[in-house]
């Protein structure tokens, strides 16, 4: 409140020049305040003095018994409009004005009247007054703050109301406190019968864990949460909710509740869902894909694709068949749970052959079977909305290779399952993969028969149908490394047929020809052991590599090979040394030695042929290796 002036600005009224001397004489004496006074006695104009004056107090020195008193006192009432006190002072012996009119703020009797009163009396009345006037405007402010509160409640709930999102409060206790229009819709509850419910009853059994502790986690921490839960609605359905909560404090800074905003987040939930599930299969698919094309093996491809398959359907049995002699099914790979045991006997493990046959032809156009073992009937699937809402044990997804049905991808479980679109998507794409794999499969499978064949023929001689020069080169350098390795003996025998050329001129090139081939049967035959090998080292000339085989060794084998063509008896009547052909051979034999080339071994063993046609021919001399 404000302090008391020390000037007091007095309006005196009244019609008695005596009693105004007396009031001025009085109030002259009191010492805490200083007064001004003005005197008005005649009354009529007061109204616009006090409009243009504006005095701190009014004295009113009062007769009862003149009307003319009471009607200026009325006069007077509008003083209080203009909120200046006012203090009656009645000349009569007692006072009786009831009600006070309004605005009068004391009362006082001239018999007693002295300085002390008259000083208290003014002194209450200012401070009266000033009560008064604080008690106004805090009333007026208190006006305003109401109606302010009014209108942001107003705004509050129309903002709320128009909003979608689900608002609601809770007190201490869990209580609903408010619940905005969204909500009301949401549950399909009234306000009245909304506000009696219990948010926890609408939360997903499963959810309601997780959301208590998150609950009373916050309550511990004093903080506000968010948390997604399913929330069941009007219709009994669930939705997805995301739950911001603010944590809420009275005055006292004691937990008051929580307001609680949720957005219905199903719809994005489904779509992250899905594009999870997307990337999932996506991965999975191209894990399984890369693992198919990383053989090309058939049998590992159709391995890791069932493996695989099993494993991200975990199903009880996944298997593939193939399809043999155009109707019938051959099973080769299978995948089964350990657990899919306790399934067996409930399966039959017959696939329904006669009805699937029937199916071949929509089968070869990629259509989808799904068997219902119990009742034994196959179904035909063209497309993967046809699985919406429909269980099935086992699914036969066709494996097309080639632009024919190679085979079947089966899947079993049990009990009968409701089999989700992106699985379906996902095994149909797997086929496509295995069948592009199968046709690889089939085509690198020729191509390495054809390369082995190519192998094959660059190492042999076309006319004698024994190894040819190439490979002995192969061969012998490779024998020569391990026997130095090893510190084994290594034998060579040189042979050329003896006075071939006169043979070519005697029978024709032909026949020389095939006398060739005779001669390398005949050879090969001799050598009994796997690592000796018989080439043809040039025009007539053959050669033996016999590895681990010493000089003595060599030269009974040379022998062997020399009978043996003696024993063939092909006539060669124009040969100076027999009716027959013959041959001569050198041998040569040493422990190799990685510094050295086979090339010594190779010369010994031409200077041994040298020698033996030297010699006079049908004959074998060995020739041996001097060391350096
Ligand atoms: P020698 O006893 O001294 O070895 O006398 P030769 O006549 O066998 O030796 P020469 O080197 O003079 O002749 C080898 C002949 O072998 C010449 C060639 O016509 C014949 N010849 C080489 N390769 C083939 C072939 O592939 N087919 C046929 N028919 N003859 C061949
Ligand atoms: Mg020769
Ligand atoms: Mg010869």
């Amino acid at each position: 409140m404000q302090a008391i002036n020390s000037i007091v600005n007095i309006l005196l009224l009244d019609n008695n020049q005596a009693d105004s001397t007396q009031i001025g004489c009085l109030l002259s004496k009191v010492k805490s305040l200083t007064f001004q006074l003005t005197t008005f006695q005649d009354f009529t104009n007061i109204s616009s003095f006090l409009q243009r004056q504006h005095p701190d107090l009014i004295l009113f020195i009062f007769n009862q018994d003149q009307s003319s008193n009471l009607s200026t006192l009325l006069k007077v009432k509008e003083i209080d409009t203009q909120d200046i006190p006012l203090v009656l002072i009645s000349t009569q012996g007692n006072f009786d004005l009831k009600p006070l009119p309004v605005g009068v703020v004391a009362c006082l009797t001239w018999s007693e009247m002295s300085i002390a009163v008259l000083e208290k009396t003014i002194l209450f009345a200012l401070k009266q007054h000033q009560y008064i006037k604080e008690v106004k405007r805090l009333r007026q402010d208190n006006l305003a703050l109401s109606s302010q509160l009014s209108t942001t409640k107003d705004l509050f709930q129309t903002i709320v109301d128009s909003t979608s999102t689900l608002v609601w409060m809770i007190d201490a206790q869990g209580n609903f406190t408010f619940l905005n229009q969204a909500w009301l819709s949401f549950t399909g509850q009234t306000l009245a019968t909304g506000l009696k419910e219990n948010w926890q009853d609408r939360i997903h059994p499963e959810d309601l864990e997780k959301c208590n502790k998150i609950y009373q986690s916050a309550l511990s921490k004093c903080q506000g949460f968010q948390i997604e839960y399913r929330l069941k609605r009007f219709d009994h359905k669930y939705r997805t909710i995301l739950n911001t909560a603010v944590y809420r404090n009275n005055s006292q800074g004691e937990f008051a509740g929580l307001l609680c905003s949720c957005l219905d987040i199903t719809q994005r939930k489904k779509a992250e869902g899905k594009i999870i599930q997307q990337v999932q299969t996506e991965r999975i698919l191209s894990k399984i894909t890369q693992d198919i094309h990383s053989s090309l093996e058939l049998d590992i491809i159709l391995q890791t694709a069932a493996e695989q398959v099993h494993q991200f359907l975990l199903a009880n049995k996944t298997f593939i068949t193939k399809v043999i002699n155009d109707d019938q099914l051959l099973l080769l790979f299978e995948s089964s749970s350990i657990n899919a045991l306790s399934c067996e006997a409930r399966r039959s493990k017959e696939l329904p052959i006669k009805e699937l046959r029937a199916s071949f032809e929509q089968l070869s156009q990629g259509a989808i079977v799904a068997w219902n073992d119990p009742d034994k009937y196959v179904v035909i699937h063209n497309s993967c909305a046809d699985f919406i809402n429909i269980s099935f044990p086992v699914l036969l997804i066709p494996i097309i290779s080639d632009l024919k049905l190679w085979g079947l991808l089966c899947i079993e479980q049990y009990p009968a399952k409701f089999w989700q679109l992106n699985e379906i998507e996902l095994l149909q794409r797997v086929v496509i993969q295995l069948g592009i794999a199968i046709k690889q499969a089939q085509l690198y499978k020729k191509l390495e028969e054809a390369n082995q064949e190519l192998e094959k023929l660059s190492v042999v001689d076309g006319l004698t149908k024994i190894a040819n020069r190439r490979k002995f080169d192969q061969y012998i350098a490779t024998e020569w490394t391990r026997l130095a390795r090893e510190q084994n003996p290594l034998s060579l025998i040189l042979s050329d047929i003896d006075h071939f050329k006169l043979y070519n001129d005697t029978y024709g090139h032909q026949a020389g020809d095939r006398c060739l081939y005779k001669v390398a049967q005949a050879i090969s035959q001799v050598i009994k052991r796997p690592a000796d090998l018989v080439a043809r080292y040039g025009g007539e000339e053959f050669v033996l590599v016999l590895p681990n085989t010493d000089l003595k060794g060599a030269k009974h084998v040379a022998q062997q090979v020399r009978l043996q063509i003696e024993a063939l008896k092909i006539p060669h009547l124009n040969s100076p040394i027999d009716l027959c052909v013959t041959l001569s051979l050198g041998v040569s034999c040493c422990i190799p030695n990685s510094n050295l080339s086979f090339d010594v071994l190779v010369a010994a063993a031409d200077r041994g042929l040298y020698q033996s046609k030297e010699m006079g021919r049908n004959r074998v001399v060995e020739y041996e290796i001097k060391p350096e």
